[in-house]
């Protein structure tokens, strides 16, 4: 016998701004009588979704009140950082309260004279043990002419949201944004762009619109009918947020300056796309339905955040919205960067996932010497892995098959980590057990071989003072300056150490976190530059004295410098490519194998 469900009463919520410069609204929230009937929790989540550390949303949170159905003031207690315990009414009731808004990022509030962003976890209180709730939300009292974006569907003035995890997947943004829209197989895509910038929304909207083509073509369609890009831009930041069927982005106007500005934008808006379906649809299962009230620490972040850093790079290359020459760059970068970082070996991919909300989120001074990115090492394994597949499939499928097979075989559900070796197993033909223990389980450090075989590349490792430009690679004092090295890097422009590299001349010669250099061998040093300078006065196996203030205290410290242990990375074609390796670059980028020097 089928049982009938009733629909549960709605939440409903209005949003009003108290003072937009003070960066304060105002948020009321009727429960109805069902709601709270023999009392309630209500609970605001201390994280969000996507962004994996406890920011304890309620401190953001005042001057609550509750009264009743009959408008009278009822009884509250709070049990907690983020929980009230608010007492039973006939007639529901009705909570008040106001939030600080000034946090301009894509997992914060953030309210001024220009606009709103409003994301749902921050924002609502929620009845503990009833997630099916559905609200409604209002906006009131808003300046005239600001409109609202978001992905919920509207119905006579409210936006509707069918549960409390739709509620927390989709901001808002309040403003005079502009409002561009395409359609592709189906479905349309909405982009509301705020903030003033010096580039072209048209090449902005191709590229978006060049994007979820490609991405369509690995799924084979979109899993929504309507999608929306929220683009914020504000100097000085950068940032995406996903959600199942929308995304919030932050970026810097001025980087529309450049080509390369561009680049970057569509990369991002490639990252967030993909998580469409890598992590918003096919994820771990600690990553929803979640507990927000609680860290949810998950093994996958190498698959859901490491793939999707590689696959933004596919997405852009087969869009053609970004050429070859700026991504190898970035992969050079990247390869570069977790060759060389001191903690390269010290922590694995699974390790880095689930440890993401204590180290990633809260890095130290001592992170690079201790811990992976499982974004950046998570991206460069992915690459390796998309090797070794094209390797097995003659070239025709990477890590773009790789997750189509998973989309066809797991769609909107979860998926464990069994299940992506399951079928990276049945793509490559063998077990890849010794490549997960090794890359995701291990530490063991990147190797480019299989790159470099199943693409005709080469990834060519170059000390500091082979790359030096022109002039300078034949005078012996800028060899010399390129070969020293301490192992120190610093704060910005100031003297002041940053980091010092385990087991390098300045870690045996005493220096540490936060000192300041302020001479070496008797000549002042005001800045990194010239801390930088002295040191290349001198050579490998030279001794220098290196005068440091460490809390208030002066000290001398005798430092033997060595030889810069460093490796760059480029990216070059192999001259003697064969047709199958053209093949499968050009199977795996959408572009032509580059003619000469890529
Ligand atoms: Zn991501």
């Amino acid at each position: 016998m089928a049982v009938k469900q009733i629909p549960l009463e709605p939440v409903l919520a209005t949003l009003r701004p108290v003072s937009l410069t003070m960066h304060e609204i105002e948020v009321e929230l009727f429960f109805p009588a069902e709601a709270v009937e023999g009392g309630a929790v209500l609970a605001l989540p201390v994280w969000t979704p996507g962004s994996y550390l406890v920011r304890d949303y309620a401190r953001f949170l005042d001057r609550l009140e509750v009264v009743d159905g009959a408008g009278q003031p009822s009884p509250f207690r709070k049990a907690d950082t983020h929980r009230w315990r608010v007492e039973g009414s006939a007639r529901g009731v009705k909570v008040t309260y106001r939030l600080f808004c000034n946090d301009l990022t894509v997992r914060t509030n953030h309210v001024d004279a220009h606009h709103a962003h409003l994301v749902g976890a921050a924002t609502f209180l929620y009845v503990e043990g009833q997630p099916a709730r559905p609200y409604e939300v209002r906006f009131e009292g808003w300046p005239k002419g600001w409109r609202a974006a978001t992905s919920l569907p509207r119905r006579e003035g409210s936006y509707l949201a069918e549960d409390h995890d739709t509620l927390v997947d989709s901001p808002f943004e309040l403003g005079t944004f502009r409002m561009h829209t395409f359609r592709a197989r189906g479905c349309e895509f909405q982009v509301a762009i705020t903030g003033q910038h010096p580039g072209d929304e048209g090449r902005i909207m191709d590229g978006a619109e060049a994007i979820v083509g490609a991405a369509a073509r690995i799924f084979g369609g979109f899993p929504f009918r309507r999608y929306l890009f929220l683009l914020t831009f504000s100097p000085k930041v950068r940032g995406g947020l996903e959600h199942r069927d929308c995304t919030s982005l932050l970026a810097d106007p001025q980087q529309l300056e450049r080509a390369e500005g561009y680049y970057d934008l569509f990369t991002l808006i490639a990252h967030e796309f993909f998580h469409v379906w890598n992590v918003k649809r096919m994820r771990d299962a600690v990553l929803g339905p979640f507990d927000y009230q609680a860290e949810n620490p998950s093994r996958l972040l190498w698959f859901h955040e490491g793939f999707t850093s590689f696959l933004q790079y596919d997405l852009v290359l087969k869009a053609g919205v970004a050429p070859w020459s700026w991504v190898s760059r970035k992969l050079a970068a990247s390869w570069t960067d977790n060759t060389t970082r001191a903690g390269r070996l010290e922590q694995s991919l699974e390790e880095a996932s689930f440890d993401a909300w204590i180290r990633h989120y809260k890095p130290t001074e001592f992170s690079a010497n201790s811990t992976v990115s499982y974004y950046d090492m998570g991206a460069m394994v992915g690459w390796m892995l998309d090797a070794e597949l094209r390797l097995a499939t003659g070239g025709a499928k990477g890590l773009d098959g790789l997750f189509a097979l998973l989309w066809e075989r797991h769609g909107d559900g979860p998926v464990t980590d069994a299940d992506v070796r399951g079928a990276c197993r049945d793509l490559l033909g063998r077990d890849p057990q010794a490549f997960w223990a090794a890359h995701i389980q291990g530490r063991a450090p990147l190797d480019a071989a299989g790159i470099e075989k199943a693409y005709g590349l080469r990834l060519n490792a170059r000390a500091p003072w082979e790359a030096l430009p022109g002039a300078e690679a034949e005078d012996p004092d800028a060899l010399r300056r390129a070969r020293v090295w301490a192992g120190l890097t610093f704060q910005g422009g100031a003297a002041v150490v940053q980091n010092v590299v385990p087991g390098s001349p300045a870690a045996r010669a005493g220096l540490g976190y936060g000192m300041e250099i302020l001479a070496v061998d008797g000549w002042r040093t005001a800045s990194a530059q010239e801390v930088q300078g002295r040191l290349g006065d001198a050579g490998p196996g030279d001794q220098v004295q290196v005068l440091a203030a460490e809390r208030g205290r002066l000290e001398t410290f005798p430092m033997t410098l060595a030889e810069n242990p460093q490796r760059a990375v480029h990216i070059t074609t192999d001259p003697k490519a064969t047709p199958a390796q053209k093949a499968a670059f050009q199977a795996w980028t959408g572009q032509p194998f580059p003619a000469r020097r890529a």
